[in-house]
């Protein structure tokens, strides 16, 4: 058996080659050697069946793992709509509550879940499509559904009007000022999604609010730098304490309230200066 094959489990059809069973008995995928559970050898293995060496070795099989689908690029958008209709208001509200947003918020950015139970993110272009979908995994892990392209986290119904565009780092960011009643668009990552920052905002002012981290506040100023060479007014905050908004609105809610906690985000793009 060679160090790479796995270990796949005997069937009906294809039968321990010693005891001759249909099931508990496994094999080697390269059909070298097999591991009875009924029949004794020399070999004990950690699973308490003994090994085999096949003179007459099995056909082999292939156990490579499937590669993940591609979506195509029309697709995405009936995904995202497929995942978001599958996760009840229950879930929702345990998942707003855990990360300290509303609800609604994560609504508005049409999250849903996949079936393999990770939480899901569309990601937009500046025309409003879907482009592309965060996977963010049970343990924390975060991917992107394959075949899709980098986007923006943002409501496609709240970007009329001529309010400041917040622009913090990543769906949760976003869903928490969002909570506190702002416009924001999220970017992919803390350098990720500028071309589509700078069509999308138009010629609104924009507020960049950095992560409280080096490679965060580094994204914050060269997205800042880019907008204002195009003629943006911009203006960059991060949070006061904490790593950053998300963590920060989650603190604070609680203690004072969204609608105090607004103000004390409008203070510091207040007296934050212009880029
Ligand atoms: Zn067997």
């Amino acid at each position: 058996m060679t160090a790479t094959s796995k270990w796949i489990r005997v069937t009906k059809a294809q039968p321990c080659p010693i005891c001759e069973h249909g099931d508990w008995c496994t094999r080697a995928a390269d059909g070298t050697v097999a591991c009875c559970m009924r029949t004794e050898s020399q070999k004990t293995m950690k699973n308490g069946g003994w090994l085999h060496r096949l003179s007459d070795p099995l056909p082999a099989v292939k156990t490579k793992r499937r590669p993940d689908p591609v979506v195509p690029a029309a697709e995405f958008g009936h995904l995202a709509d497929r995942y978001a209709k599958a996760v009840g208001d229950d879930r929702i509200r345990l998942f707003a509550k855990s990360l300290g947003v509303s609800a609604l918020s994560l609504r508005r950015l049409n999250v849903g879940s996949d079936s393999e139970g990770a939480w899901t993110f569309p990601m937009r272009d500046a025309q409003k499509r879907v482009t592309g979908i965060r996977r963010r995994l049970q343990d924390g892990r975060k991917l992107s559904v394959k075949g899709g392209h980098e986007g923006l986290f943002y409501d496609p119904n709240a970007i009329g009007g001529r309010d400041w565009i917040l622009l913090p780092e990543g769906p949760t960011d976003t869903a928490a000022l969002m909570t506190l009643g702002f416009v924001a668009v999220g970017r992919p990552s803390c350098l990720g999604g500028r071309e589509i920052v700078k069509q999308l905002v138009g010629n609104r002012d924009c507020v960049v609010v950095s992560d409280a981290d080096e490679p965060g506040r580094r994204g914050a100023r060269q997205l800042a730098s880019e907008l204002e060479m195009v003629g943006r007014v911009v203006k960059v905050i991060q949070p006061p304490s904490e790593k950053d908004i998300r963590a920060y609105v989650q603190k604070r809610i609680g203690e004072i309230g969204p609608g105090r906690l607004r103000l004390v985000v409008e203070s510091l793009i207040k007296n934050a200066c212009v880029v």
